[in-house]
């Protein structure tokens, strides 16, 4: 694509970036088919390839921004399909970053919308204040009728019995492994799985133990930033990101760690591109760069580990299960057979979604900001699971999971594999 920044322009990094990804783009189209919001409204504006041209409007010619802009690329899901499509290998997901923040500055949104983001990112990022919110959620419902969608839309996701709330994270804690230990590693333990689902890291950490891991969980790392990051709140992302650094900075540094595990694929996306997040800044660059460098999402480890020593025998199978993929994982990481094959490992029948490139419309908090879009994208996925005849689904992001579970019960594919290895049935 041909661009026309003037030298001025040229001077900001951020306009330097974003015109080199521009430049690569043929404006060939392949991406328009893989992508869901185009899927849903065949609106070559909700396409990556009318984004792209958006974009370099909005960053060639800022005055001349019209509000289309910000409709269009706010129903953009980050799902970065387009990045597994494109031929000649546009950094969309970087692209987009640009334009939303640009954006941001450039276009107040109205009070509602911004009141709504500021909410979610003081609240979800921190595990005991979301959990506390879940409970509160029960009363909000009643009054749900009356109130603006998009609370009403928040309310919905919010699951209809309280969890249990997790432990892990809550202090730093180091779980040992029986035998001697062959592998030191960091768990993230994340924010709102551990509000929503506290089964998740429990089994994880299972079975790193019986595999002879020892597993290390910092208080300081209480969550990734990529929820703050993805909806423009820069300051709250940023002192995220540094607590988590600073939280794992001495320990990786004395060498003691073999890798950084995480098993929420959205956060694994965003904790690999630290780097990339964290810039120039002098003080974190080096960590940044260390813990991209380390972390691996939970499939790509136990892929390394010898697992059938611990899956017990199943001479009959243990059943079906349909695997959704994770955007964050198969497009963000580009990590998608994995999973299925450790699936089978573990002594299940592993079936494939049609469609399983389309995202399922969770994409963090997506969901209560783009209710319609995100309602239609989850009937097509379930849709599409249904017909797979699986009486359970396997997936590897908690969002991913809040979002499908119901009529038929998801579940983190550690889950199972836990199951297979003697924990726990999943709930
Ligand atoms: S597939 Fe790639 S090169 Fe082609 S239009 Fe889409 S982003 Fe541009
Ligand atoms: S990130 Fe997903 S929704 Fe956004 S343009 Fe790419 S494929 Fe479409």
């Amino acid at each position: 694509m041909q661009t026309h920044f003037t030298e001025i322009q040229l001077l900001d990094p951020q306009v330097r970036e974003a015109d080199a990804i521009l430049r690569k783009c043929v404006h060939c189209g392949f991406c328009t088919a893989t992508c869901p919001t185009y899927v849903m409204t065949g609106d070559e504006r909700d396409s990556p390839r009318g984004r792209i041209w958006l974009m370099r409007e909005l960053l060639e010619s800022p005055d001349s921004v019209s509000s289309d802009t910000g409709i269009h690329l706010d129903r953009c899901l980050g799902c970065l399909a387009c990045t597994t499509t494109c031929p000649s290998g546009v950094d969309y997901h970087h692209l987009i970053e640009i334009g939303r923040d640009r954006l941001d500055r450039q276009v107040r949104r109205p009070w509602a919308d911004r009141l709504m983001r500021r909410m979610l990112v003081h609240v979800i990022p921190h595990a005991a204040r979301f959990h506390l919110m879940i409970r509160l959620g029960r009363i909000g419902s009643l009054f749900a009728p009356v109130m603006p969608e998009r609370i009403r839309a928040a309310l919905a996701k919010l699951p209809r019995k309280p969890p249990r709330f997790d432990r892990v994270g809550g202090r730093t804690m180091r779980f040992e492994p029986r035998v001697k230990a062959i592998r030191h590693v960091i768990l993230l333990a994340g924010c709102a799985q551990r509000a929503l689902d506290p089964a998740i890291n429990a089994s994880t950490i299972r079975v790193l133990n019986k595999l002879g891991v020892r597993v290390t969980v910092r208080a300081e790392a209480f969550c990734c930033g990529a929820l703050a990051h993805h909806i423009g709140e820069a300051d709250a992302a940023r002192s995220a990101i540094r607590s988590t650094l600073l939280a794992w900075r001495d320990e990786i540094r004395s060498g003691a760690v073999d890798a950084i595990v995480v098993n929420a694929s959205g956060c694994g996306t965003m904790v690999k591109d630290y780097e990339h997040v964290i810039g120039d800044d002098p003080e974190l660059k080096d960590i940044a760069a260390q813990v991209a460098g380390l972390t691996r999402d939970i499939a790509e480890l136990l892929d390394e580990l010898p697992l059938n020593t611990i899956i017990d025998p199943a001479p009959e199978g243990r059943g079906v299960v349909a695997y959704h993929s994770a955007c964050s994982l198969q497009h963000g990481q580009k990590i998608h057979d994995l999973p299925v094959s450790l699936l089978r490992q573990a002594g299940f029948e592993v079936r494939q979604p049609l469609e399983p490139h389309l995202c399922c419309g969770s994409a963090g908090v997506y969901n209560i900001l783009q209710p319609d879009m995100a309602d239609g994208l989850r009937r097509r996925k379930l849709d599409n699971i249904r017909d797979t005849g699986a009486p359970i689904v396997a997936a590897g992001n908690i969002g991913c999971i809040q979002q499908l579970d119901g009529e038929i019960p998801v579940r983190h594919t550690i889950q199972l594999i836990d199951y297979a290895s003697g924990g726990p049935p999943p709930a």
